[in-house]
């Protein structure tokens, strides 16, 4: 099975359907890993079209906050965050936002995927943690048993390897010692890289952000996943971001949310 994974599409309706676009052909089924609205101009037409598309997603700390649930105060957001937020919950339908209610708050395995776990942030924190350093995500793989967890959430593609590298403890009376150790490895683009799992090696992968790329490079990003040949593959594809733009300013929303989606950060 060939899986289009998205992430991140924060209501750039515009983005998301560039990136289907793009992917045209390519897949038999869609994961989303949450934050489909909050920043862009687009909420109700992202929710329906994720909900139309995607057989497995997770909800996002932007959705969450639209939704209102406890657990989060909209005044912890920073100023034009928590604005988007604001001005989402005032325009988000009804059954829009029942949809977003049904997303699952806990990390998913996939249908028939027993290799594989989703989560918006990280597995430890499902919702909040942001997995942006090898500590943090080394913290991480002690919170999950699969092979594999695909996150999104800091908006930067993103290969972490955990490695555990045996020994042979002649002092500890002949305790076989492992120490694990985690890597960033490099994410290239357009190139299928080949999933090495072993009990000695796991992965955590983030395709980046469909729908505001904050790693300097303004194209929409997203990722392949087979998982017969086991193979991951970053992708980018511009979109008219300037239609985004003009969007964003009919809905008043804040200046620098609709500067930033040329720069990419
Ligand atoms: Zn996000």
């Amino acid at each position: 099975m060939r899986v289009l994974i998205i992430s991140d599409i924060h209501a750039n309706f515009i983005a998301l359907e560039s990136v289907l676009a793009a992917a045209q052909g390519k897949y038999d089924a869609v994961w989303c890993l949450g934050d489909v609205v909050g920043y862009g101009p687009m909420p109700n037409e992202c929710c329906q079209l994720v909900d139309e598309l995607a057989d497995h997603r997770v909800i996002g700390n932007h959705d969450w906050a639209v939704l209102g649930r406890p657990g989060i105060d909209v005044d912890d957001f920073n100023p034009m965050a928590r604005e988007a937020v604001l001005w989402t919950r005032s325009v988000l339908t009804a059954p829009n936002r029942s949809l977003l209610e049904n997303f699952p708050d806990v990390p998913v395995q996939p249908f028939g995927v027993p290799n594989l776990l989703l989560t918006h942030a990280s597995p430890r924190q499902p919702v909040w943690e942001y997995v942006h350093t090898p500590t943090i995500a080394l913290e991480n793989f002690a919170w999950f048993d699969e092979p594999i967890c695909l996150v999104g959430h800091t908006h930067k593609p993103a290969i972490y390897r955990w490695r555990l590298e045996r020994t042979w403890d002649q002092v500890e009376n002949g305790v076989e010692v492992g120490a694990a150790t985690v890597d960033h490895l490099p994410a290239p683009v357009e190139e299928a890289l080949y999933l090495e799992i072993t009990t000695n090696q796991r992965l955590i992968l983030n395709p980046g952000s469909v729908g505001q790329p904050r790693d300097n490079d303004p194209r929409a990003a997203y990722a392949f996943l087979d998982t017969e040949l086991m193979t991951w593959e970053l992708c980018r594809t511009p979109y008219p971001i300037d239609l985004t733009q003009s969007q964003m300013r009919a809905a008043h929303l804040p200046r620098r949310l609709i500067d930033r989606l040329s720069y990419g950060w």
